[in-house]
């Protein structure tokens, strides 16, 4: 018998014996880390709500129910009573069944509502059509990736059915290690920002964290996978802290080279994941670069994620669990606490992480069960890496915007499509509300508008006061009129010829994309203002204008390179970073609870991640390490 067959027959016992539904349940699988429950009659489930809670509790595990074919009502009818029975405040949309898993999902404006209190509302709907309800937000903003995103998980039915089980047993697979170690190695973003990528590896299992891209690079793009420790075919898992391409960007690939397994990550994260790696590369593509991944792979990835919500304590592998925190630094973000050989280590891996309130996200989580050693990001750990504080910022901005426009020019702001665009977004929305940034068009660019339609399908990830403002006050910034969505090509030469207005475009370094349109045409007017507010890596044109160059060589419309003089006002302005500066970075090492052995230093160019490394040792007497590019650290 297998770990996993084992472990199956324990729970059926646990359920016979134990439960009150035991009739109800006609067999027991594994789904990826998730239990399922078959079942052929709903009436004992629905009746003992509480008593699959205690049941999920007691095996540490989330349970799912799959009902057997012959208790579905047929879809027409389902369909009607679903409409009937559900509030109708709760705004119910489109209505999906997945006949492969006898789940519907339902789209609704007020997921809370639908799902009613401890989900009591969804268990009686259960019961009245067969089908697993699956309550979905529909996004107030319309958007085309998250519909196509939700319909390929249904279509994959049978596919990721099969994809999870194989899974499951893996997961659940009897442990053969005597022994007992732990060590991480660095495969990208260590002593650099780009890349980034983390093996760690138990004696029993293995784990990546991060696979990006270092986008402004091309001989130091991708993260060392051509390595004798890299077995991508018995990998255990892959997880993704956050969707931007520097974390994520290089997943897809993974599944060109014989990875099979899962990729854990929050579900906003998955949707932006898809919509950047598709953005780049559909740019790669353009402008002609190798593609290290196709299409297809990216429909791979999808196939193969496993959507885990802050606080959902998972195994991941026979000696690994994992939970998710939130990180503070764009939507969905996590921190991830790995929980090593029941009670043996813990490790806790910050990604990128803002431990201070933004105008989006709370602050990073910083206490944990346990945590021995903690692997933390470098962005800003420089001696100099001091910023301003968030209202002298806005502040500037907003002057900054008022001064130009009133000179009849025009700001460009590079953003990132994801994090910076939307912070941006949120705080002109607040100036304009309060009257200060009256008749000035705000035009975006580029992917921002379908990343802010994948923010407002999840608000429950932004701080409190926005879910305040969109919940109580129905007054969702994202959906104000003052943001116009820039339609194409044609509409750019408008907006560049036309009255002064704010132009929020990507890429957020100015590596391709749209805001080059503007740059060229928007530089040699001194009336206009290129503002930077995010980081602008080394070797990135927008790292080059902030160093001063004045004469840019860029392609003109028929390809032939052309100088661009820069006469416009260029400024950066701090304080907007979806990263902690120095000081927050030692204040949340200081502060993260239990206080740990050990500290990490990575994501970070080299004298940043030094510098924070020797700091962090002065500040609190305990190992630090910044490492280099494939180095590979004993944590036990
Ligand atoms: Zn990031």
């Amino acid at each position: 018998m297998t770990g996993a067959e084992e472990l199956l027959k324990e729970i059926k016992r646990i359920i016979k014996e134990e439960t009150p539904f035991a009739r109800a349940v006609s067999d027991v699988g594994f789904e990826g880390p998730n239990v399922v429950l078959y079942c052929k009659d709903l009436a004992p489930l629905t009746e003992n709500g509480d008593a699959i809670r205690e049941l999920a509790k007691r095996l540490r595990k989330r349970v799912i129910l799959r009902p057997h074919p012959s208790v579905l009502l047929p879809k027409e009818d389902a369909e009607r009573i679903i409409r009937e029975f559900l509030p109708a405040e709760a705004g119910v949309g489109d209505i999906i069944f997945n006949e492969d898993i006898g789940e519907v999902v339902i789209e609704t404006e007020k997921p809370g509502l639908a799902i009613g209190k401890e989900g009591t509302t969804l268990r009686e709907l259960m019961y009245k059509i067969g089908w697993t309800p699956r309550i979905v937000r529909t996004p107030p903003i319309k958007s085309d990736l998250v519909r196509n995103i939700r319909l390929s998980m249904i279509h994959a039915g049978v596919e990721r059915r099969d994809i999870l089980r194989r899974i499951g047993a893996r997961i659940h697979r009897a442990r053969k290690a005597k022994e007992e170690w732990i060590r991480v190695s660095t495969l990208g973003g260590a002593r650099e920002v780009g890349r980034s990528c983390l093996l760690l590896q138990t004696a029993e299992s293995s784990v990546l964290i991060d696979c990006g891209v270092n986008v402004a690079s091309e001989e130091r793009a991708f993260p060392y996978l051509d390595l004798p420790e890299v077995d991508l075919e018995n990998l255990d898992a892959v997880i993704i802290t956050h969707a931007h391409l520097d974390h994520c960007g290089f997943i897809p690939a993974l599944y060109n080279r014989g990875y099979r397994g899962p990729v854990y990550c929050t579900p906003p994260t998955r949707d932006l994941a898809v919509l950047l790696q598709l953005d780049y590369i559909e740019i790669a593509e353009r402008e002609d670069k190798p593609l290290p991944y196709e299409k297809r792979d990216i429909s791979r990835f999808l196939a193969h994620t496993i959507p885990l919500n802050y606080g959902e304590v998972t195994d991941i592998a026979p000696d690994i669990r994992a939970t998710f925190h939130n990180a503070g630094h764009i939507l969905g973000s996590s921190i991830v606490h790995f929980h090593i050989g029941d009670g043996l280590y813990n490790v806790v891996c910050t990604g990128d992480l803002k431990f201070d309130h933004t105008r989006l996200f709370s602050p990073a989580a910083h206490s944990f069960p346990r945590n021995e050693t903690i692997i933390i990001e470098s962005t800003y750990g420089g001696p100099q890496d001091l910023m301003p504080r968030r209202q002298q910022a806005e502040e500037e901005l907003v002057r900054t915007v008022l001064e130009t426009t009133r000179r009849g020019g025009k700001v460009l702001i590079p953003a990132f499509a994801v994090g910076r665009a939307q912070e941006i977004m949120v705080l002109l929305e607040d100036y304009h509300r309060r009257g200060e940034l009256e008749g000035i068009p705000i035009y975006l660019d580029g992917m921002i508008w379908e990343a802010t339609a994948i923010h407002t399908a999840y608000p429950e990830y932004l701080s409190r006061d926005l879910r305040e403002l969109i919940f109580k006050n129905d007054q969702n910034p994202f959906l104000s009129d003052l943001f116009i969505k820039v339609a194409g090509a044609n509409q750019r030469q408008d907006i560049i010829e036309g009255e002064p207005s704010v132009i929020i475009s990507t890429a957020g370094m100015m590596t391709g994309g749209p805001v080059l349109e503007y740059f060229k045409h928007l530089a040699p007017d001194p009336n206009n203002t290129l503002i930077f507010v995010g980081y602008q890596s080394e070797g990135s044109l927008g790292r080059r204008i902030q160093k001063g160059w004045r004469e840019i060589p860029l392609k003109d419309e028929r390809g032939r390179l052309k100088e661009v003089k820069v006469e416009l006002e260029v400024k950066t302005i701090d304080g907007f970073s979806g990263h902690s500066d120095r000081q927050q970075l030692l204040n949340y090492l200081r502060r993260v609870r239990p206080k740990p052995e050990r500290v990490i230093c990575v994501h970070g160019e080299e004298n940043k991640c030094l510098s924070l490394a020797s700091s962090a040792h002065r500040m609190l007497g305990i190992e630090t390490r910044a490492p280099l590019n494939l180095e590979t650290i004993r944590l036990y």
